[in-house]
């Protein structure tokens, strides 16, 4: 199987080289070229260039992209698309004004969305779940990290990751799967936030490895949830049995997260909304990738993440949506670039490099995805027609995709 497509207005984030992360200035830069073509067989993207410089290609499929953008797909590395039910109660309640208590007893919050998980079943469990993963993949989404952490008992946080392994077999997408034991303390443990620490690092670790169901080890290091001594004996314990650590950090306080998980040398910290000058410092010379996630701030109307401090920094930045019920319910990677630029000041080339290169770089996969380079898969977007690239963010809100081929197959 093999196609061919021409008369390309824009062909962007063109990479002759394997780029695997972008950084600081270098991330004002999106290689475009204009009038191309892109040939893609199998799985893979074999060539492409400037249709000045086309020779006749046989292909099974030819698509004309006259007028249209194409560009690989994004990569979403941070969700929780493994949810049962929804928490639009508490939407709804939280614009009424009530109070943190009469929200959760309505039915919001963490430990609410833990109870509904643990009384649903895998096979209801997966079918939601596969339901909004199909909805990003038609928003152009072609890699993405699950996160588990609505469970909260060993037995419900081994049934997401279950999950999250179907999904991984059964879906055109490629997902990374992780493993959120600490997402908050469950009600039993409340008194005993200790005990629960040390289920997760006993049993849940090990049973999770033992089965092969995760690959990163994620906590919640935040005020009232989990501090750092927390967090760090989990990710000791992720680390001892192959996990490598992704964690939520920043987000309402900064106190040493970030330098906490560049310790254990972190694939990504993500959140952020939060930094002060000791973060970006740890942040410098690492290899872990800082990850915003702008839909979060945008619904609960929190701060954003500092980009234009971090980037002019020297810092690479990533971009994903955090979806997941209670305070990202949106998994649209259209939306977190545009709102990256309108809110956080990114350029369009800034915001394109983080959801692209920088969000493949924070799942591990940016030798294989996050580009349009040679021998890399072939997960590209076909846009509607548009004047340029820079429309993508410009017109939020819009969907601007025509078409999403996925592992070189053209979605219908
Ligand atoms: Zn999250």
């Amino acid at each position: 199987m093999s196609i061919l497509i021409t008369n390309i207005k824009e062909l962007i984030q063109v990479r002759d080289t394997n780029v695997t992360i972008v950084k600081g200035s270098d991330m004002k830069t999106l290689p475009v070229i204009k009038n191309a073509y892109l040939f893609i067989e199998h799985d893979t993207i074999v060539e492409y260039g400037s249709m000045d410089d086309y020779q006749d290609i046989d292909a099974d499929e030819v698509i004309d992209a006259t007028g249209k953008v194409v560009m690989p797909s994004w990569c979403d590395s941070h969700t929780h698309i493994v949810y049962a039910g929804n928490r639009v109660r508490e939407f709804v309640d939280r614009i009424n004004g009530l109070s943190y208590e009469e929200i959760a007893n309505n039915g919001g919050g963490i430990l609410n969305s833990a109870e509904k998980l643990q009384n649903t079943s895998e096979e209801e469990l997966y079918q939601q779940s596969l339901k909004r993963l199909n909805e990003v993949i038609k928003l152009g989404t072609g890699t993405v990290e699950i996160k588990s952490g609505y469970g909260l008992t060993v037995d419900a946080e081994l049934k997401m990751l279950r999950v999250i392994k179907r999904l991984k077999r059964e879906s055109l997408a490629f997902i990374k799967p992780t493993l959120l034991g600490a997402h908050a303390v469950p009600k039993e443990y409340s008194n005993n936030k200790s005990a629960y620490v040390d289920l997760v690092v006993n049993e849940l670790i090990p049973k999770a490895t033992e089965e092969h169901l995760a690959e990163y080890i994620d906590v919640f290091c935040e005020k009232g949830y989990f501090d750092l001594d927390d967090t760090e004996k989990i990710l000791k314990a992720g680390v001892a049995h192959g996990l490598k650590p992704k964690i939520h950090v920043n987000q309402f306080n900064a106190f040493g997260g970030v330098a906490l998980g560049v310790k254990y040398d972190a694939l990504s910290v993500d959140h952020l909304e939060e930094m002060n000058k000791e973060d970006i410092e740890a942040l410098k010379n690492s290899n872990t990738m800082p990850v915003a996630l702008p839909s979060c701030s945008y619904f609960l109307s929190i701060p954003y993440t500092p980009a234009r401090q971090m980037i002019d920094a020297g810092l690479p930045l990533a971009l994903a949506t955090d979806y997941n019920p209670g305070s990202t319910p949106s998994g649209n990677m259209n939306f977190v670039v545009s709102t990256a630029c309108i809110k956080m000041k990114m350029t369009p080339e800034e915001a394109i490099n983080a959801a692209t290169i920088n969000g493949a770089y924070a799942m591990g996969l940016s030798n294989m995805y996050g580009s349009i380079c040679r021998g890399k898969k072939a997960n590209v977007i076909i846009t509607k027609e548009i004047p340029n690239y820079q429309f993508i963010p410009y017109a939020f809100g819009e969907n601007l995709i025509d078409e999403v081929i996925i592992n070189g197959i053209r979605l219908d």
